[in-house]
């Protein structure tokens, strides 16, 4: 019998290694009974579009963009979602009829995230982000949809989160806006959402304890098989936390179902990961 070779996918990063995309869309596709076949592809630095143009003459599908090609992606697309074009960097990328389409899911992973799987809504309630870099403009379009109260960014470099207050501006009518510095807070918010690079380090922006309740949601967008610096801080200040595996699963939700037309079981993918990461530091342990 002649079976049709599998419709092939990538995710494109440098470095790439790494990446756990690879097995989730791998465990996507035996849920939902697709047949794809996943790569990592590493682009060199200085030519990620000739490497995207290379997989499509291959016959490629579609493609997960990361670190550090976002902002490439963006300039390559053809054509873009709406919080694509908000979140000005792109995550992923599909091919078809000789176009490149681009879309960014990362936000609206992190809303997945936070009202699917932790339950928690963000309608009517104070949020605050942290961050006005890619990870906190690509969040902005999905949650002010959520209707929250309030929502305030803020930033080290000031004037880049009371850039991104001008555009939600734009787009949002029904909450209100700040842009502000770690320092200049002090009232308890129910959701603080760290899109700033810090946890890389192992750093927490400086942020007041008063802003933590035991009512808050702490949420890190990076994920470690260790809690972050500002999920322990977020912890020692009473609040309930959560770090971004979620997010990675559900962006990778969506990109899947943007590819294939069906939504695989992400939050049972997300258990499943949680238990192999809980698994692997007990053995290390
Ligand atoms: P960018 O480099 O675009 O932005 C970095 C942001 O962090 C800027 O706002 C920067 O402030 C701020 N920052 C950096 N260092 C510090 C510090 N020591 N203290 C306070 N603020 C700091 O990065 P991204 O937006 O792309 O990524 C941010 C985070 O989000 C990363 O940890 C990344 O891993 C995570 N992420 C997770 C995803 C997931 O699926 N879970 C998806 C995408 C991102 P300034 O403007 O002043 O320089």
């Amino acid at each position: 019998m002649n079976q049709q070779p599998a419709d092939r996918y990538v995710v494109i990063g440098n470095p790439i290694a790494h990446s756990k995309s690879p097995a989730i869309h791998a465990r996507f596709a035996k849920l939902t009974g697709q047949q794809i076949d996943y790569q990592r592809l590493l682009a060199p630095l200085d030519s990620f579009a000739d490497t995207v143009r290379g997989f499509i003459a291959d016959g490629g599908k579609g493609a997960n963009v990361t670190l550090p090609f976002k902002l490439e992606a963006f300039a390559l697309a053809d054509e873009l979602s709406e919080r694509a074009r908000m979140a000005g960097a792109v995550n992923t990328l599909k091919f078809a009829d000789g176009r490149i389409y681009g879309d960014n899911t990362d936000g609206i992973g992190l809303v997945a995230d936070i009202t699917r799987n932790a339950g928690i809504s963000l309608a009517g309630r104070r949020v605050l982000l942290l961050g006005a870099g890619g990870a906190a403009r690509g969040a902005l379009l999905p949650v002010l949809q959520e209707r929250p109260a309030e929502l305030f960014i803020a930033n080290r470099t000031l004037a880049k989160a009371e850039e991104l207050v001008a555009e939600a501006k734009g787009i949002s009518d029904s909450t209100r806006l700040c842009a502000c510095r770690f320092e200049d807070l002090v009232q308890t918010m129910d959701v603080i959402i760290n899109a700033t690079s810090a946890s890389i380090n192992d750093e927490v922006p400086p942020l007041a304890a008063t802003l933590f309740g035991a009512q808050t949601l702490a949420y890190d967008m990076m994920y470690a098989a260790a809690p972050t610096a500002f999920l322990r801080f977020a912890a020692a200040h009473g609040a309930q936390c959560r770090d971004g595996l979620g997010m990675l699963v559900e962006q990778a939700a969506e990109a899947f179902a943007l590819w294939r037309g069906v939504r695989p079981a992400s939050e049972l993918v997300l258990a499943e990961m949680r238990a192999e990461i809980h698994a692997a530091t007990q053995v290390a342990g």
